[in-house]
């Protein structure tokens, strides 16, 4: 992201820079307070997925990654660049609109409900962003956008309107709807909550390449198979904060803290 220019919020160029760096980041709604001070790095190629019980504020974090929501308290940058404006004070401001979106263009979403436009087909609802957001000439998305259908296993759909497609089709769509931009990042919100169960295994299998290939993911799910599988590391939450964390060897077959045994018990 090249939009920032001060000095003051960019985090030094190391080369071993988390893509993601966030720093005691706090959250309320209402004052209720849902994060209570999260810390995460997740680096270029990291698989990470989000496991925690419902309400322990792992989909609000993924939101606050790319500004869905804003932070309360606490700092988070992406690509070194920090996702909010800090005065001289060190008062953390919301970025304006433009720089907001400047940053979110690099960073895909995937959420439980696909949200795809209902009037426009696979390739379109794939090329819409690309064209309309970034400018891009229809003829080279075009192409792109046939590739990513045939990733996400749909390249004789490109014609096919959303109601047309099983829910795991549409999803991904949305997979590779969300690919055209080029993320350097992929946040996935419970992907496959929302499917019939035998629609789940298509979704997973797409994101399993897609790690495969390299895509910085961070993931929230319940699905314990994928995230042992796949994870490079897993983070358990529990009301609001990080519980434990590592490689879900350790943590699925392992853990060490009663709460993160009590949910797994729950899992199974
Ligand atoms: P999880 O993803 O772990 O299930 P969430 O981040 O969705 O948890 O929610 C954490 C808590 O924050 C829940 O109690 C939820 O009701 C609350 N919450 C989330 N979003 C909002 C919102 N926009 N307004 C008010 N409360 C919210």
């Amino acid at each position: 992201m090249s939009t920032q220019t001060s000095t003051d919020t960019k985090q030094s160029d190391r080369s071993d820079t988390p893509l993601v760096h966030a720093v005691n980041v706090t959250k309320a709604f209402h004052g209720n307070e849902v994060l209570k001070g999260i810390d995460m790095d997740v680096h270029t190629g990291e698989v990470v997925c989000l496991l925690g019980p419902s309400g322990s504020g792992k989909t609000t974090f993924l939101r606050c990654i790319n500004q869905l929501e804003t932070i309360d308290g606490g700092r988070i940058w992406v690509d070194g660049d920090l996702m909010g404006y800090e005065d001289r004070s060190g008062t953390l401001h919301r970025l304006n609109d433009k720089r907001i979106a400047a940053q979110r263009r690099e960073i895909g979403m995937v959420f439980q409900r696909f949200n795809l436009f209902p009037h426009l087909t696979a390739l379109e609802n794939i090329m819409e962003a690309p064209v309309q957001v970034k400018g891009e000439k229809k003829k080279a998305v075009r192409g792109r956008a046939m590739e990513l259908l045939a990733q996400v296993g749909l390249k004789d759909k490109p014609n096919a309107y959303p109601a047309q497609l099983s829910g795991g089709q549409q999803q991904r769509v949305a997979i590779a709807r969300a690919l055209a931009m080029q993320p350097k990042l992929m946040l996935f919100d419970e992907p496959t909550s929302a499917l019939d169960p035998e629609l789940v295994g298509e979704v997973l299998k797409v994101m399993r390449q897609l790690a495969q290939d390299g895509m910085t993911m961070i993931v929230v799910t319940h699905e314990m198979g994928f995230a042992r599988d796949v994870a490079d590391r897993v983070v358990f939450m529990d009301g609001g904060v990080v519980v434990e964390q590592g490689p879900p060897g350790e943590v699925i077959s392992n853990p060490q803290h009663e709460r993160t045994r009590s949910f797994l018990r729950r899992m199974r």
